[in-house]
C-alpha cells in the first residue's frame, strides 16, 4: 500500500544527501582570498557561511524526518500519527510523504 511512499521517500533522501554533499563540499578558493584588503568581501563571505550553516541544519532536519518516515514504512506504522495513532490524511501524505504526525500534532 505504501510502496509508492517508500519510493518517494528514498528519492527525497537521495536528493537531500546530494544537496548536503554540495553544501559541505570544501570551497577550493578560500586559500587565495586576501581578507586584509577587501573587508566587504570578507563580511559577505561570513554571511554566506552562516546561511550555509542554517541551510545545512535545515537539510539535516529534513533528512532526519525522511529517514524516520522510512523506518515507519519498514515497521508498518507509516501513515499513522506517531502521537495519537490516528491515520494521517491522504492529502497530507501526498503533500508531505515524510509526515509522521497528523495535522493536530505536527
Ligand atoms: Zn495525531
Amino acid at each position: 500500500m505504501y510502496e509508492d511512499a517508500d519510493r518517494l521517500l528514498a528519492e527525497r533522501e537521495e536528493r537531500l544527501e546530494a544537496e548536503l554533499a554540495e553544501l559541505t563540499r570544501p570551497p577550493g578558493e578560500v586559500g587565495t582570498i586576501s581578507f586584509g584588503k577587501r573587508v566587504g568581501e570578507g563580511t559577505s563571505m561570513a554571511v554566506d557561511r552562516l546561511a550555509a550553516v542554517s541551510a545545512q541544519e535545515h537539510l539535516l532536519a529534513m533528512l532526519d524526518e525522511v529517514r524516520r518516515a522510512r523506518r515507519r514504512v519498514a515497521d508498518g506504522t507509516y501513515g499513522a500519527c506517531e502521537v495519537c495513532g490516528e491515520p494521517i490524511p491522504e492529502g497530507r501524505l501526498e503533500a508531505r510523504p515524510w509526515a509522521t504526525r497528523c495535522v493536530a500534532h505536527s
